[in-house]
């Protein structure tokens, strides 16, 4: 009788121990679940690297701060290293006329200028405004037309098509977008990734620049994740909705 009690209790340390295995090795196997579901974005050597997720249909990306800083940081398109008001300063000529906002137009169909006009001589290299994009649009016409609105003088809002010329949009991780127009030269493809680094295309005179007095420009606009325009000096945001238009875009399991 001295002797069973202890081996009863082996047998239940016994039982505890390989209760405790089993039920581990269902842990382990749910966590691992849970690791296969998270994407992983790594800065590696100035690219960008998105591990796939094995199992899961929806991937849970995770953007560290590092990240957001390294590469939403506003860059001039000329990849010149100045700083925004630098960047206005040098390549804005006129301070209302090329201006966001503006009013352009015939007096039958008056439009908001949607964007910046940067003067730059023809065939200078244009850059990606962050360090991280994805090619979203390459419109290499030099009849593309853009749909905008304009206001009569009744008042009633209608749309007009303007030129744009070769164009190219470019979407960057806060989700926003920028739009170039009137390239000479385009680089880039559909789809591409490209970095600060990546010569985009060359500025021109293409669209509705061939037909005016006007000299070449970069015809810089950013949009946001409902493609609505808005003035480049609130700099680039970051927002949930703009965050989410950008992982939409992201090709997940492609180095
Ligand atoms: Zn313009």
């Amino acid at each position: 009788m001295k002797l069973k009690a202890p081996v009863n209790i082996r047998i239940l340390i016994l039982l505890i121990l390989i209760l405790t295995i089993i039920v581990n090795f269902f842990y382990i196997r749910y966590l691992q679940s849970k690791i296969d579901n998270i994407t992983i974005i790594t800065c590696e050597s100035d690219s960008l690297i998105a591990l796939s997720p094995k199992y899961f249909d929806e991937p849970v990306v995770l953007l560290t701060p590092e990240f957001i800083e390294k590469y939403s940081k506003y860059k001039s398109p000329f990849n010149d290293g100045l700083t925004f008001n630098e960047l206005l300063k040098k390549y804005i000529k006129n301070r209302w006329a090329d201006h966001y906002g503006c009013i352009r137009g015939t007096r039958e169909r008056k439009r908001v200028h949607e964007g910046m006009d940067l003067y730059a001589p023809e065939n200078t290299p244009v850059y990606p405004i962050a360090d991280y994009g994805i090619v979203t649009e390459v419109s290499d016409n030099p009849h593309y037309l853009v749909k905008v609105q304009c206001k009569k003088p009744s008042g009633k809002i209608d749309s007009v098509k303007i030129e744009y010329g070769k164009t190219v949009r470019i979407l960057y991780p806060e989700g926003i977008e920028s739009v170039y127009a009137h390239l000479n030269e385009v680089y880039v493809k559909l789809g591409q990734e490209v970095n600060g680094n990546t010569v985009v295309g060359l500025t021109g005179r293409t669209g509705n620049l061939r037909n005016s007095s006007k000299k070449s420009h970069l015809h810089l606009e950013l949009r946001d994740e409902d493609n609505k325009s808005f003035d480049p000096r609130n700099r680039l945001r970051f927002t949930q909705a703009c965050i989410r238009n950008f992982l939409g875009h992201l090709k997940v399991g492609e180095k």
